[in-house]
């Protein structure tokens, strides 16, 4: 088991839905040892890919991408959520359903920051149909620049995102995969692993 799943193992939480809770380290309270590890395991994982920025959207996806930005020397853009104002024309503007809060979003970039000459890392916390992906691949392809890659943190591999992607021809590398959870039972089990009972160390700092 790698370090991520055994963080998740360790503080993790499933919620009924098909939602798995790491507010203690990822999306809330931030570990930053466990962010940094996540940032270079991605950086190893897309070396030789020649990615000149890194862009990720708002919120939780903005530690990762830092961390990353960071080990790999290069710029760091957040698409914004939420509604465009009037007028367009500045921006990439792309759509994508949330599945945590259950609507529909605007997703945008400020042209300035990104070029056509950009080889862009999409990085994000988690993937799971995949709307977020699609949307910062549709605005990369906007700006005329090329996704070198996709890097997440937690895919839900019972969710379509990561098949879609791999069929795509994406190169998409995931640290942690979960295949299965269960909210009554508090289990989950990684793509190539027994199940395990989640230990909700974490817990404490959930509300
Ligand atoms: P997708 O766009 O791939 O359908 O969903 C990915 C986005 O939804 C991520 O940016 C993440 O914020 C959120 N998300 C999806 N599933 C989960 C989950 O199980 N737990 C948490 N915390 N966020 C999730």
């Amino acid at each position: 088991m790698n370090f991520l799943e055994e963080k998740i193992l360790s503080d993790g939480i499933v919620k009924p839905g098909n939602i798995l809770k790491i507010d203690n380290f990822l999306n809330h309270q931030l570990d930053i040892e466990i962010i940094r590890h996540i940032a270079y395991e991605l950086r190893l994982r897309f070396e030789g890919s020649k990615l000149n920025k890194i862009l990720t959207i708002e919120a939780s996806g903005i530690a990762i991408a830092t961390m990353l930005g960071l080990a790999c020397e290069v710029p760091v853009v957040f698409a914004k959520k939420g509604q465009t104002a009037n007028s367009t024309d500045d921006k990439y503007v792309s759509h994508a359903y949330s599945f945590t809060h259950k609507r529909m979003n605007d997703v945008f970039v400020s042209k300035p920051y990104l070029h056509p000459t950009d080889k862009v890392l999409i990085v994000d916390d988690f993937l799971a149909d995949g709307q977020a992906a699609h949307a910062l691949i549709d605005i990369v392809k906007q700006a005329g620049a090329e996704v070198v890659g996709i890097g997440i943190a937690v895919e839900k591999g019972q969710q379509k995102g990561g098949d879609t992607l791999r069929k795509e021809g994406y190169w998409l590398e995931s640290i942690a995969i979960i295949e299965e959870m269960d909210a009554d039972t508090q289990t989950i089990r990684f793509r190539g692993q027994e199940p395990a009972h989640l230990r909700q160390n974490g817990t404490a700092e959930l509300s």
